[in-house]
């Protein structure tokens, strides 16, 4: 497996041009073949998102360090993941932040990450089921907050309201099936200001009201 997860970053980095170096290095620790169901496996370094079952999927390695680079974290950061999933971009957050906070809507897959993370010894990542929504107020402010599931044309104003001044929240939104990926930092005054980047795919971001 080590060699495929060579040849991911590889990819990453020459197709892509994709170089932030703690990021790839990060990815090319972390086993990404023990975060789905043995019979999803073999497609696990591919360059495409992966099925983990329950009608989801783990993004694209691609994706997962685009929007893991856009947080331009530190390692001294409180984190909120929105859409657990495998747990994978979790894992990756984990060994760049100080935390990470993650919320799955699906009781199943927030269970099976959760398994998962504490197996392969991942003590700084806390799941919780619930919808990200609402975030995950009882740890806000967080330094960066990351949505890894496609939103509609808005992010849901509580996210901003845990987030820190002086943070970013990267999110894919979009009325279509073309996501935008999109960089928000809530500024000293606490006003937001938004950057877009390129388009990309996502599983859709589901409302828990619906
Ligand atoms: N970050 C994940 C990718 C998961 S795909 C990984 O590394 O594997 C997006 C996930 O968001 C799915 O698991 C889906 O169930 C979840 N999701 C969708 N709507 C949600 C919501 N409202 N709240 C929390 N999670 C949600």
């Amino acid at each position: 497996m080590k060699d495929e997860r060579e040849q991911m970053v590889y990819t990453i980095k020459s197709k892509y041009g994709l170089g932030s170096s703690d990021v790839l290095s990060v990815m090319l620790q972390i086993p990404r073949e023990k975060f789905v169901p043995k019979r999803y496996r073999d497609m696990v370094y591919h360059d495409g998102p992966v099925s983990i079952g329950y009608g989801q999927t783990m993004s694209q390695p691609y994706t997962v360090a685009y929007m893991t680079d856009l947080l331009e974290l530190t390692g001294k950061e409180k984190v909120l993941e929105i859409g657990t999933g495998s747990g994978y971009q979790a894992a990756v957050l984990s060994r760049l932040a100080k935390g990470v906070y993650t919320v799955e809507i699906i009781r199943q897959l927030a269970d099976g990450a959760k398994k998962t993370l504490k197996k392969l010894g991942f003590r700084n990542v806390y799941v919780r089921k619930g919808s990200g929504e609402y975030g995950w107020r009882k740890n806000a402010p967080y330094d960066a907050i990351i949505v890894t599931a496609g939103l509609g044309d808005k992010v849901p104003e509580e996210l901003f309201d845990q987030l820190k001044k002086g943070g970013v929240l990267v999110a894919p939104l979009g009325r279509g099936h073309d996501k935008t990926m999109t960089r928000f930092e809530k500024n000293k005054n606490g006003e937001i200001i938004r950057e877009k980047f390129g388009i990309f795919h996502f599983v859709p971001f589901v409302e828990e009201k619906d």
